[in-house]
């Protein structure tokens, strides 16, 4: 290497894999560039892997986290979950629940959409901060 300068160690370059660029849909290049902390977009699932990968390598989760732009309590969820990918699932559809509106709080009729869960996540956080007011 020409560009280091006498007596400075060769950093420590860190390789997702040896021999495979990707797997499924992640990009190992660009997960080896956010390894060793070059600038790089990725997605949610390739951000979990390279934490994955740090972490495996010895990173502290602090550490790990700046690589991939996380807090450490984000990669403390994403180890607990066992470093699985983010759902690809779609969010169901709206089913049909008569008359009644969609995201309407505490009331989905057991609909899964995005709105009636939004609304019930709406619905608990307010049934929280009454129980916190009381
Ligand atoms: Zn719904």
């Amino acid at each position: 290497m020409i560009a280091t300068r006498p007596g400075a160690a060769t950093p420590t370059r860190y390789y997702p894999s040896t021999t495979a660029t990707f797997n499924g849909d992640l990009d190992y290049i660009a997960i080896e560039n956010a390894m060793n902390g070059e600038a790089v977009t990725l997605t949610m699932a390739e951000r979990i892997e390279t934490a994955r990968q740090l972490v495996a390598r010895g990173f502290t989760l602090t550490d790990a986290g700046r690589r991939v732009r996380a807090d450490r309590n984000t990669i403390v969820v994403w180890q607990n979950n066992g470093w699985a990918p983010p759902s690809t699932s779609p969010d169901p559809e709206p089913i049909n629940i008569g008359n009644a509106q969609h995201g309407r709080s505490g009331y989905t009729k057991g609909c899964r959409c995005r709105t009636c869960k939004d609304g019930a996540a709406a619905a608990k956080r307010a049934a929280k901060k009454r129980e916190a007011a009381a």
